[in-house]
Order: structure tokens, then sequence, then C-alpha cells
């Protein structure tokens, strides 16, 4: 397989350190609000990646954190011990409910930063110690200038243009860019620190993800995604720490996915998706409107994963309508399952191996389903196959119960039809779709489908 690295800027030649086992670290949620449906996109997004490598015969350890302490949840819980659990456990919860709607694979791990403050102290206490990390009255920093390759991620060519890291910070630090691993506690932390032996206080972000995902996969391992918005700070400082702690490279391949901008209307610009902006879309405000989670997972499969994608809703009611189509040729095809496709299941392979080119799939898909030459049997057992990168749910489709009523109907059509009773037949079919279903002639019968 071939995957963009970040990293190298270029599309590489994917080798994991120890095949067939590859280890892949996903920055997780702030579990203070609700995820949209741009942070979302970056969740499917791991998640093709990660059924891709299944499907290819890797055995994928995937760890994903959950952020329950920062500056925001301090604030929002006024540093209530209770509070706190309180609103993290709340969205945790709510957190997890999307990605089973979005038929996310839940990771194999899921650590807490607040259950692992014990790996990170013991991280800076190293930096402090070799000199990468020093103290001063508010907290303790990491000191970029130690850092050799300081940047690289995110192409910096000089860290003298990098901005502060902590914009509205009141820390001290030696230079601007110097990034705080440890908070000493301050009044406004109320109830909620860690009494610790670099002093009492708590961890930065940074530092979370660098400590969660060492503990979790070792101090080199193979994949680390997230969205292109975290290259810089968070994972150019994840490295440069990582780095200092093991004197080892930390991640073999960055993968990054694009970004949702939403446009609410034609006139506006295309907005990036955030909560600052206040243009934040919920799989709750898809329900609202009648639209299934999965047809938003569907959308983000008709654009690269690298690409920025622009959201709107005309584009998902359209990917609605081809979901709805998809599920319905699907169930058309009949009840047996015949056998995998070879030609075009090669074909799918070698998209999917070079850098997941999922757009080009889900054009091969609709080949399938309109060629003649491939009876519907084996199109179903194809389609299955497909789905196991897709996550669509085909295999879970049930077939729609169609009322007692409409099937009696149908059969005394059918009876009509044979006694070429031509007029009652077609009086019935047209009672049928005033009931809100549809009646297909077919080789061996009818099938009846609903409007
Ligand atoms: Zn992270």
């Amino acid at each position: 397989m071939k995957i963009f690295n970040t990293l190298s800027r270029k599309i590489e030649k994917f080798e994991p350190i120890s095949p067939p086992s590859v280890g892949i670290y996903t920055c997780g949620p702030t579990v203070y609000s609700r995820a949209h449906i741009g942070n979302l996109r970056t969740f499917i997004s791991t998640d093709i990646l990660k059924r891709t490598l299944n499907f290819l015969g890797y055995e994928v350890n995937h760890v994903m954190n959950i952020t329950d302490v920062d500056d925001k949840i301090i604030k929002e819980s006024k540093g209530e011990k209770n509070k706190q659990k309180e609103i993290t456990q709340k969205y945790e919860k709510l957190f997890f409910d999307d990605l089973k709607e979005l038929n996310i694979e839940i990771p194999e791990k899921t650590p807490r930063a607040t259950e692992n403050i014990e790996k990170m102290v013991e991280m800076i206490k190293k930096m402090l110690e070799s000199g990468y990390a020093y103290k001063t009255e508010d907290g303790i920093y990491f000191s970029i200038q130690k850092s050799k390759n300081y940047g690289q991620l995110a192409g910096l060519k000089n860290i003298s243009g990098v901005k502060s890291t902590v914009k509205n910070d009141k820390y001290e630090k030696d230079s601007q860019q110097d990034f705080a691993l440890w908070k000493f506690y301050n009044k406004e932390d109320n109830e909620i620190y860690w009494d610790t032996y670099i002093g009492k206080g708590r961890p930065g972000w940074h530092i979370e993800c660098s400590a969660m995902s060492t503990k979790c996969l070792g101090e080199s391992f193979d994949i680390h995604t997230g969205g292109t918005d975290l290259i810089f700070p968070h994972h150019t400082n994840e490295i440069a720490q990582s780095e200092a702690v093991s004197g080892k490279h930390f991640v073999k391949y960055w993968v990054h996915g694009g970004f949702l901008n939403i446009k609410e209307n034609t006139s506006a610009e295309a907005e990036k998706m955030s909560k600052s902006i206040g243009n934040v879309i919920t799989l709750d405000t898809l329900k609202e409107k009648n639209i299934n989670p999965l047809s938003y997972r569907y959308l983000t499969l008709t654009s690269h994963y690298r690409s920025e994608m622009n959201f709107s809703w005309e584009a998902l009611i359209g990917a609605q309508s081809a979901l709805e189509k998809l599920f319905n040729f699907y169930n058309e095809f009949g009840k047996n399952i015949g056998k995998v496709d070879k030609k075009y299941v090669s074909e799918f392979k070698k998209l999917l191996e070079n850098d997941l080119a999922i757009p080009e799939i889900i054009a091969l898909t609709w080949k399938l389903i309109k060629d003649d030459s491939v009876s519907d049997a084996d199109k179903k057992a194809t389609l299955l196959e497909f789905d196991k990168v897709f996550g669509l749910g085909l295999s879970e489709l049930k077939k729609e119960e169609i009322p007692r009523e409409i099937i009696v109907l149908a059969e005394a059509r059918e009876i009509a039809r044979k006694n070429k009773e031509w007029e009652k037949a077609d009086e019935i079919r047209k009672k049928i779709e005033i009931l809100g279903y549809e009646l297909k002639d077919s080789k061996d019968g009818f099938n009846i489908l609903k409007k």
C-alpha cells in the first residue's frame, strides 16, 4: 500500500515496523462539547484507513485518547471535581454514540488523560533532567531551541517565525514559542490538580498525547492521524517531546485528514467549521432534518480524505438519495449471495492501495451495480466485500417488512395477470402505489419495494 506522509510530503510505500501488526494513534475529542460534523469527518477518515489495513491483512491496534482535562473543562466546571466528571462523562458518551451512528469502529484502546498523569509526569521529569525542559514560576516549559528538527512536520524552516503556541496565556516563558508541559496550580483550578514530584498542577495538552501514545504503542509506532489543523502546534510539539524523551524516531507515517468547509448559503464564503465561528452542525442537526448519519458518512467518501471538502445541504441530500439507491439495489438483487467478482475486487484493492482512492471506488461501485455481465448474487457478494471498507452497514441491512395487506394485493394482481385480466391487475397495482409501495415484475414473480 502507498500512503501520503505529511512528514515527507510524499506518497510513500507503507511498511509497518513489525508487520502484520500496525499501531495507529488518533487524537481524540476534548469532551466538553458536542463533536461537529467537521470533527467527525476526521474520525471517519481514520476508520476508513483502519478498515483498509484490516482488509489488506494487517492486524491493527488503534488507540484514541479522550482529553478530559484542559482549560475549557476547568472553566466550565469552575474547578469542581464532581462537575468536571459530570461534563466529561456526558460528552464522552455522546461522542461514542456519534461514532456508533456513523459505523465507526470503536478503537481497541481509548485512554483518558486524567488516568495517565503518572506517565506524563515521568516524561516531563526526564525532560527536566536532560535540559529539554525548564521550570518557571507558573509552569514547566519545553525549550524548542533544544529540539533538533523542531517544526519539520509543519514545514517550518525557521523557528523564529513560529507564533506563540499558547496565545492568550499569562504564563512566563524563556522564549515566546516555548510551550507548557505542566501548569502549576492556581486558585482558579480549585479542586483540579495533581500533587506530584514535579510540582502541584496539571498537564498541558500536548504532553497528554505523547504520554498516552507511548504508553499504549511504544516509543516508536506506525501511524498517527488527526485533522490538518493539528499539524501545528499540537503534532509538532508531540514529536518534539516524545523524541526528546526517547531519543528515537516517534512516528513513521503522519496521516492528516482535510478540513470541512461549510456554506450556509451560496453567497457566503466557505468557512471552516469551528465552534468559534458558530456554524456548528452535529449529528442531531442532521437527524432533525431527517438525514441518516450514514448519509453523511457516504458524503465524506465522495471526497478524497486529504482534500478540503465543501459542505452543503444540497450535497448531503444528494448523498442521502444515492445511499438509499444503493440500499434499494442491494435489496433488489435478491436473497442469494453469490461469489465475489475477482476482477472488481482486484480493481478495488488497487485503488485502495493508492493512498485510499475512495471516490474512485464509489464510482467503481456504481459501475458494478449497472454491469449486466455480473449476476445479481455475485454483485451482492462483491458489494459486501467493498462494504468491509465503506462501513455503510450493508450486511446488517434488513429487508423492509412488507405489510401482509400489500402482499395479499400483490398476489391477487399476479393471479389477475395470469388470467390476462389486465384492467383488474392495473387497478390493484395503483392501489398498492397509493399505499406507498411499488411493484417490480421479475422473471420469477414480483418484488415489492417501499416507495
Ligand atoms: Zn493529540
